[in-house]
């Protein structure tokens, strides 16, 4: 089984042809974060309209300051209400890459934390996004001991016990490639973060290369690609549950 724990197949750059790209990827479980409040509506009709799609809500940090209090407020709400139809929160996080101003930098802090307190009451896992923002990401998770956490985007070489998921980008990244080297195979995860993290970063990325992902985590952890993807599949299973797979055939 093959999973795709991130990614954002409502972006506009697969309006013409989304159809196709989620049909390439029929044997993938693919897991759609939103990012936004009409990004989190367009990833509900998705997973309502293609039997290999699931939800993730969220609100992403790069975006803080086009959320007011008010909408912040009134989203939780909207996503507690889909509570049942959705398999983690996500897309949640830190990003100081993009937000420099330290207002913003702490309305981020303030939102992740309500995203996981919403994670908590929920009893859902969630899916973190930190970009230049390690220190802080982990102060808060530690925070929330009780949740399960898969890290999006992560390349430090400690983990702290969180899943990692892994993307085509690893064919470039240095850094990454370490880490999955380092790091037990049950630590695992894969993602696309499509459209983005593609192996080439010229080209659109979507779900399908999942299989590639898998195929550089079996030539760096020395295995075959079987034995991988059964591995991650079963990463996948201890952590989203029993039947995160049942409507992949
Ligand atoms: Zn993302």
């Amino acid at each position: 089984m093959l999973i795709d724990v991130h990614c954002h197949i409502d972006d506009q750059v697969f309006d013409n042809d989304r159809d196709q790209v989620v049909g390439r990827a029929k044997q993938v479980l693919i897991l759609n974060a939103g990012v936004d409040p009409a990004s989190n509506r367009k990833t509900m009709e998705l997973a309502d309209k293609y039997r290999n799609v699931k939800a993730c809500l969220g609100l992403h940090p790069e975006f803080i300051a086009k959320f007011t209090d008010d909408l912040i407020d009134n989203e939780i709400n909207w996503i507690r209400n889909r509570e049942k139809r959705i398999v983690a929160i996500s897309e949640i996080g830190l990003d100081y890459y993009w937000v420099k101003d330290e207002n913003q930098r702490e309305r981020q802090k303030k939102l992740f934390m309500k995203m996981l307190k919403l994670a908590d009451e929920l009893n859902l896992p969630v899916i973190t996004h930190s970009r230049d923002a390690t220190d802080d990401t982990l102060t808060i998770l530690r925070e929330f001991p009780q949740l399960k956490v898969v890290l999006h985007g992560f390349s430090e070489p400690d983990n702290k016990g969180y899943l990692v998921s892994v993307a085509p980008n690893i064919y470039r990244n240095k850094a990454k490639q370490r880490q999955v080297k380092e790091l037990a195979m049950e630590s695992l995860l894969t993602e696309t973060d499509s459209p983005l993290l593609g192996v080439d970063p010229k080209e659109r990325n979507e779900p399908i290369n999942i299989l590639r992902v898998i195929e550089k985590i079996a030539q760096l952890k020395n295995m075959n690609k079987e034995e991988a993807e059964k591995t991650i599949s079963m990463n996948a299973v201890r952590f989203f549950g029993d039947t995160i797979f049942s409507s992949v055939h």
